[in-house]
């Protein structure tokens, strides 16, 4: 770890870290990105400041910077086969907000999957930006089915002509059908606009369909499945280029974060590499495995399986909560994050649902093998409303037989 020449500051630093590596990390959307990606954030580009585009800077001495943000664009094309690729957005927050400039008028129609099935804050929440000044409308899951109601999203593109669509999620475990969006959409002329923020590394790995070709415009963190430094991306096809990096900046953002990009083109080379596609394969195949656990020890997992790197409980049938579970299983050592699921009768505070992912675990080295024995833990901890301290024990002994590179 590094050495900070402050006991205070050291102490904290060194307690995370511990922290972290004692636990058993399943909130789905984090990861580890590599020492390589980690080291790249304290380099000297760091110190630059350099607002504008490669060639067309406000400030001198950008030429090694603007190599850095040509490569990071360049291997992302080659990942998601983009046209155009904008490295500047400095979270997915603040991309989806340039997103929504470059394409929408305040006021403007947006269609978008509901908060509570599965939806971003960003994609409409009241108390946020895009809730605040654009005109959301929101799509659902099936009650019965739990998957994407794809007959909803066509009867509300007809019925309210919206200007985008927005098909993308926080919190759901389905493929989605790319090509009946860009079918609906093109019936009223919508932009689509996919944000693959969670799924964004299974797709660069191969695993899971590229919508890229397919949409107008695609968004993504790259910090989750991704597992480069925190940061988005936006791509598109070449004609939308223009506003999109307007939109970015000055629209949005003033100088962008070079060390992050420096990070980003480092997570991109990785993610290019074959290794990367079997790191993939095998979030996905844990977070299948974990599934069919839970589903055997009758934990009631939403869509009865996963076809991503997530999966979602439903625990108010076993007489507890989502708030209650996030805590016991956090004090087991078990990180999970308690998520309003469809048709929710709980409150945003204690609502039914679980949300857990596999990358961060797959990144630590975790397997099949494992995945079981944690399903187990955990079907136990919300059959039993405790935690033994044999459990505590174990689940802390597997932790460290994993340590964070
Ligand atoms: C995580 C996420 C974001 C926002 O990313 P931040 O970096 O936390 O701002 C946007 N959209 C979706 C679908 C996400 O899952």
């Amino acid at each position: 770890m590094a050495k900070f020449n402050d006991p205070e500051i050291e102490a904290l630093v060194e307690k995370e870290w511990q922290r972290q590596n004692s636990g058993l990390e399943l909130i789905a959307s984090e990861n580890y990105p590599s020492p390589e990606v980690r080291e790249a954030l304290a380099s000297p580009f760091m110190f630059k400041y350099s607002e504008g585009y490669p060639g067309k800077r406000y400030y001198a001495g950008n030429e090694n910077v603007d190599t850095v943000e040509n490569l990071a664009c360049e291997r992302a094309k080659k990942l998601f086969q983009a046209e155009y690729v904008n490295v500047q957005p400095l979270s997915g927050g603040p991309a989806n907000i340039a997103v929504y400039m470059a394409f929408l008028e305040p006021g403007d129609t947006v269609l978008s999957l509901a908060l509570d099935h599965g939806g971003h804050l960003s994609h409409g929440l009241k108390a946020n930006f895009s809730g605040r000044f654009y005109n959301f409308i929101h799509y659902h899951v099936d009650p019965k089915t739990f998957i994407i109601d794809m007959d909803e999203v066509e009867k509300l593109t007809a019925e309210h002509k919206p200007k985008m669509i927005v098909a993308g999620f926080s919190a759901y475990s389905r493929n989605l059908d790319w090509q009946r969006f860009r079918t609906i959409a093109d019936k009223v002329g919508a932009i689509l606009f996919a944000d693959i923020a969670h799924i964004a590394g299974l797709i660069a790995g191969k695993v899971l369909e590229n919508p890229v070709p397919l949409c107008d415009v695609v968004g993504t963190t790259t910090h989750k499945t991704l597992r480069g430094p925190r940061g988005a991306i936006i791509m598109s096809k070449e004609k939308y280029g223009k506003k999109l990096a307007r939109a970015v900046f000055p629209g949005v953002q003033g100088g962008p974060h070079d060390h992050v990009t420096l990070a980003k083109a480092i997570a991109f080379g990785e993610a290019l590499k074959p290794e990367f596609s079997k790191y993939t394969k095998q979030i996905i195949s844990n977070a299948q495995t974990l599934a069919r656990t839970l589903i055997n020890s009758a934990i009631p997992v939403l869509t009865g399986g996963t076809d991503n790197h997530l999966l979602l409980l439903d625990v108010s049938s076993l007489g507890t909560d989502g708030a209650e579970i996030e805590i016991l299983l956090n004090d087991a050592g078990i990180r999970v994050n308690k998520n309003l699921s469809p048709f929710d009768r709980g409150t945003p505070q204690a609502p039914s649902g679980i949300r857990l992912g596999t990358p961060a675990l797959t990144t630590r080295g975790l397997r099949e093998l494992e995945m079981e024995l944690i399903g187990q833990w955990i079907a136990e901890i919300i059959k039993e409303k405790q935690v033994s301290d044999s459990q505590k024990v174990a689940i802390k002994e597997l932790a460290l037989r994993f340590p964070i590179r």
